[in-house]
């Protein structure tokens, strides 16, 4: 990484979830981070908890990720108040089992609004910083659903939102490659987070498990640690690339 620079991992403020594991691996790796939410006060508590941990500034900031307003508020203030912007990890997500012929309009536009706009206003909005700069690093949270066409949890239209972000960050990787910043995805499989609710019922998750050659879930950290690599100096020449993080339930 650059020295003394920052890194901004949206939807972050969850407990048990990836972006807090990944705000944490790049607090580790020397990063300065900027942890977002739509929660404030969960965003507050992931920068509370790692700050002591590191010595660097950690910063919890309340955004909206739908909101361009929103996303330009908090990225105006931590233009302010941290080193420079160079890294960018778009982890906001939400899903839900509706299938599809029980879809409304209006869940379909939710879970694309966070997953799609969201990755789409963040990116666009830290860009023009690290094109300048001749640096930057962004990570896109797709998922296994948008390769295997669900089979996890998540209905035909997390699958097809989770598949615009790999579509996103290969065409966005070729228009930036010249540039010095790179874009990529990760795409995890079953991870033990709260993202599910506790919607997933024991009966589902047992066969999910059954469909996984190493017969468990994902921990955040093996995702996390995936991110901070693609964030580092050392993934230089890696662009347009999606990581499987699955545990063998999608081999291709
Ligand atoms: P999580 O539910 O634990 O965390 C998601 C966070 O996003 C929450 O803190 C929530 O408040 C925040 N958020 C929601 N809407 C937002 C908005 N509009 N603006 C800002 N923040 C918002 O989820 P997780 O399991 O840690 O998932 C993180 C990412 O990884 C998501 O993009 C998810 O789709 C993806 N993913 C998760 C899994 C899994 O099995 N857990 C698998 C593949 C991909």
């Amino acid at each position: 990484m650059p020295v003394d620079a920052t890194a901004v991992v949206t939807g972050a403020g969850s407990e048990r979830g990836i972006g807090r594991a990944a705000a944490r691996h790049l607090a580790a790796a020397g990063w300065n981070v900027a942890v977002l939410d739509i929660d404030g006060e969960a965003a507050a508590k992931s920068a509370a908890a790692l700050s002591g941990e590191y010595g660097l500034q950690i910063v919890g900031l309340q955004a909206d990720v739908t909101e361009a307003g929103s996303v330009d508020t908090a990225v105006r203030e931590i233009e302010q108040l941290l080193p420079p912007l160079r890294a960018l990890v778009n982890n906001a997500g939400v899903t839900g089992p509706t299938s599809f012929q029980n879809l409304t309009q209006e869940e379909w536009d939710r879970v694309f609004r966070v997953n799609v706009q969201g990755t789409f206003l963040m990116t666009q909005r830290v860009m023009p910083g690290m094109i300048e700069a001749g640096y930057g690093r962004i990570v896109n949270l797709s998922s296994v659903s948008a390769q295997r066409g669900g089979g996890v949890f998540g209905g035909v239209h997390y699958s097809a939102a989770k598949a615009a972000i790999q579509g996103l960050t290969r065409a966005l990787a070729r228009e930036v490659a010249a540039t010095g910043v790179t874009v990529n995805a990760v795409a995890p499989g079953l991870i033990d987070t709260d993202i599910t609710a506790g919607k997933l019922q024991a009966e589902a998750e047992r066969a999910v498990l059954a469909g996984i050659p190493m017969r468990r879930k994902g921990t955040v950290d093996e995702v996390a640690a995936v991110i901070a690599f693609l964030a580092s100096d050392e993934a230089s020449y890696v662009t347009g690339a999606t990581y499987d993080i699955n545990g063998g339930s999608h081999i291709h």
